[in-house]
C-alpha cells in the first residue's frame, strides 16, 4: 500500500493548529482503517519559524500520536519554501503527498478525494474551490484579475487552485529539479505534467488565528509570479518604447512645418510634458530591468530555500 504523508506549513499557528492536527490526523487514521494508505502514512508540520509555541505543540502531540512528525525551520521562510521543504523532508519516507494550509480553510473531506483519484492513476489532484464567498469581494476580483492576467502573458494557472494538492512521488522529484528560489509553486505545478484532475470543495473562513497573508504578501505573491514566469513586463516596455518614439517624430515634423510657417512656438507645456512623460516610461523601463536584475542576483547566489533546525522524521524512523 501507499505511504501518504501530509505537509502542512505553519507560521504562529497556536490556536489552530491543536484542533487541525485532530482533525487531519483523524482523517489519516480513517483512511489507513479504510485500507486506502499504509498505516506508516504520516502528518508532516513544518514549523515555519514561528514565534509562539507552534513547535511544541507539534513535538508535543508527535510524541502522543505516532502519525504526528515535524520538521522544525532555523527561522522564518515563507509559505512556499515551508511547502518545498515539507516535501524535501517527506520525499523519502513516502509515496504520495498533499499539501495542505494549518488553518483547516480548506475542506479535508477532500483529501479521500484526492487518494481516490491518486489510486485511479492520476499524479496530480488539484484542490479547487468552487466557491469564493467566504472571500471579500476585493480579493475575489483581484484573484480573477490575476488568473487573466497570467493567462494573457502565458503563465498556465488552475483557476482558483491554491497550495491545496495532492502530488504523487515522480512529481515530487521532478518538483524538487526546480531550483528557483523565488518559488511560485502554482506556477510550476501545472507545467509539470502528468496526469492530473481537480477535486471541488468549498472553501472556509479562517476560524482560528488570522491570516499570515496580509495584502502586502499577496501583492509580493502575485508580482513574483507573473516576473518569475514571463518576461512580458520587458516586451510591454519595449512597445511603449517605440511608441513613445514614433510620437516624438510626429513632434518633430510638427515643429519644423510650424518653424518654416513662421510661427513662433510657446513651446514650455510641450517640452514640460515631454520631460515629464519620457522621464516617467524611462524611470519604468530601468525598474522592470532593475526588477529582472535583481531577481538574476538572487538566483545566482543560489542560497538555501530553508535550513531544517530540527526533524521529527529522523528521531521517529
Ligand atoms: N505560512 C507559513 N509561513 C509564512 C506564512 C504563512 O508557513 O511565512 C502558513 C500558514 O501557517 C498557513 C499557510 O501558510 O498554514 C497559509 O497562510 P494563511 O492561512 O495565513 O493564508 P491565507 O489563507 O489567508 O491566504
Ligand atoms: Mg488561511
Amino acid at each position: 500500500m501507499k505511504k501518504l504523508v501530509i505537509v502542512v506549513p505553519a507560521y504562529n499557528e497556536e490556536e489552530s493548529l491543536p484542533k487541525s492536527l485532530s482533525v487531519l490526523s483523524d482523517v489519516l487514521q480513517q483512511m489507513i482503517d479504510a485500507k486506502k494508505i499504509d498505516s506508516e502514512s504520516k502528518l508532516l508540520v513544518v514549523n515555519d519559524g514561528s514565534k509562539d509555541k507552534t513547535w511544541s505543540i507539534v513535538v508535543d502531540a508527535s510524541k502522543k500520536n505516532p502519525l504526528i512528525s515535524g520538521i522544525n525551520f532555523s527561522r522564518n521562510f515563507g509559505h512556499q519554501n515551508a511547502v518545498i521543504g515539507g516535501l524535501t523532508a517527506a520525499r523519502p519516507y513516502g509515496d504520495v503527498f498533499i499539501t495542505i494550509d494549518a488553518d483547516l480553510q480548506d475542506d479535508v473531506n477532500a483529501i479521500p478525494k484526492m487518494i481516490d483519484q491518486y489510486l485511479n492513476g492520476y499524479d496530480v489532484v488539484y484542490g479547487v474551490r468552487s466557491a469564493r464567498a467566504t472571500d471579500t469581494r476585493f480579493k475575489r476580483w483581484t484573484a480573477e484579475a490575476f488568473y487573466k492576467l497570467m493567462n494573457k502573458i502565458g503563465v498556465e494557472m488552475i483557476p482558483d487552485a491554491a497550495d491545496f494538492r495532492l502530488t504523487s512521488g515522480r512529481v515530487v522529484d521532478e518538483l524538487l529539479q526546480y531550483k528557483e528560489r523565488n518559488l511560485f509553486l502554482r506556477g510550476i505545478v501545472p507545467k509539470i505534467g502528468f496526469p492530473s484532475t481537480k477535486v471541488f470543495y468549498a472553501r472556509k473562513e479562517r476560524e482560528l488565528g488570522e491570516s499570515k497573508y496580509p495584502l502586502r504578501k499577496m501583492l509580493a505573491l502575485a508580482w513574483n509570479g507573473i516576473t518569475s514566469f514571463s518576461v512580458a513586463p520587458m516586451h510591454f516596455v519595449l512597445t511603449l518604447g517605440i511608441f513613445t518614439t514614433l510620437i516624438s517624430f510626429g513632434m518633430m515634423v510638427y515643429s519644423a512645418i510650424q518653424y518654416f510657417m513662421g510661427h513662433v512656438i510657446a513651446g514650455w507645456s510641450s517640452i514640460m510634458v515631454s520631460i515629464w512623460f519620457l522621464g516617467g516610461i524611462q524611470l519604468i523601463g530601468i525598474s522592470v530591468i532593475g526588477e529582472y536584475l535583481g531577481k538574476v542576483f538572487n538566483e545566482t547566489k543560489g542560497r538555501p530555500r530553508f535550513i531544517i533546525q530540527d526533524n521529527l522524521m529522523d528521531d521517529q524512523n
